[in-house]
């Protein structure tokens, strides 16, 4: 699929601080204008950016560009899910990406749905066909799954109850997609799996941050980035290109999209988009 009939997404996160709410504007207004398929805003578990969500939602719609919350099931019951489920329908969303979540350390597990695929069963049972529900999915494994097995038998639960679409926790390894999408539609999985996107612009946040998720950070771009220190402006440079290679493989693999997290800024993904189509 060349890129011009590639579907976009951009992923955010709700802004904590009054400046960072008038920066997302302009950054929803610079990805506005790639066309994107829709927008997608993060929800924290155990209620750290709740309110947020929504409002982030509201505010990148304005755009004309489709948005969809983020909702995460850990910690909540059956009747605050509906209650927020049953707002979300009121503001006209009709998308949504479900998922487990993971509460902030010391909360404890609490909640009445324990997995992903219980809240998709549930918005189905509660709402029908109201939502069109992505959910995640992890070609380098869930960091808690005992094996790969294990983790892609429990997506191929959450996609059978009702999921219409996927995306994927980043990778930095085309392979490792290609190998999790060839598995998961030999066990049955039919539904599109959106590749998920992270454009490298700082070392030590992302070195962390992939730890942390299970993502895979080679060695071989671990090293280049650490070579680089802080010159930021060398490290852009690089992460723009590896990642547009990278897009590339998995476009001219038959990848059904691309899903950027754009951690709320434009330029990192802009300049991937227009390397792609250099
Ligand atoms: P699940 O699909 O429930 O899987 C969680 C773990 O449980 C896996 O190890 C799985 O193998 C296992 N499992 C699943 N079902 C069963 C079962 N029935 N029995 C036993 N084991 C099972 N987090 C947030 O807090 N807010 C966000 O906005 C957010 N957005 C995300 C967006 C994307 C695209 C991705 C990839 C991740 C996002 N996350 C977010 C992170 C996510 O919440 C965590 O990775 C969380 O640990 C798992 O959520 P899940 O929906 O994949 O869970």
């Amino acid at each position: 699929m060349p890129l011009a009939t590639t579907p976009i997404s951009f992923e955010f996160f709700p802004p904590k601080t009054e400046a960072g709410q008038q920066k997302l504007l302009q950054v929803r207004d610079a990805l506005a204008a790639t066309q994107p398929e829709f927008f997608s805003v993060t929800y924290g578990a155990g209620g750290s950016t709740q309110n947020g969500t929504l409002q982030t939602v509201l505010a990148l719609r304005e755009s004309g560009i489709d948005a969809a919350p983020h909702l995460s099931c850990i910690g909540a019951s059956r009747a605050e899910l509906r209650q927020l489920l049953s707002e979300y329908q009121q503001q006209g969303i009709t998308r949504l990406v479900a998922l487990r979540g993971d509460l902030p350390s010391g909360m404890g597990m609490g909640g009445e749905l324990r997995y992903a695929n219980e809240l998709v069963a549930f918005i189905r049972e509660e709402f029908g066909r109201h939502f069109t529900i992505e959910v995640a999915a992890y070609p380098e494994t869930h960091p808690q799954a005992p094996s790969f097995s294990a983790d892609l038998q429990h997506f191929v639960r959450k996609c059978a109850a009702g999921a219409d679409s996927a995306i994927t926790q980043y990778f930095f390894n085309a392979d490792a997609y290609f190998h999790f999408v060839e598995r998961a539609q030999a066990a049955g999985v039919t539904i599109p799996i959106l590749p998920g996107i992270m454009p490298i612009t700082n070392y030590t946040k992302l070195a962390r941050f992939s730890d942390a998720c299970g993502a895979e950070l080679p060695r071989w771009i671990r090293k280049q980035l650490e070579a680089y220190g802080d010159d930021s402006a060398s490290i852009q440079a690089f992460g723009t290109e590896v990642i547009a290679r990278l897009c590339d493989q998995l476009i001219a693999g038959g990848a059904p999209g691309l899903h950027f997290y754009t951690l709320n800024q434009a330029q990192p993904s802009l300049d991937i988009l227009a390397q792609l189509q250099g």
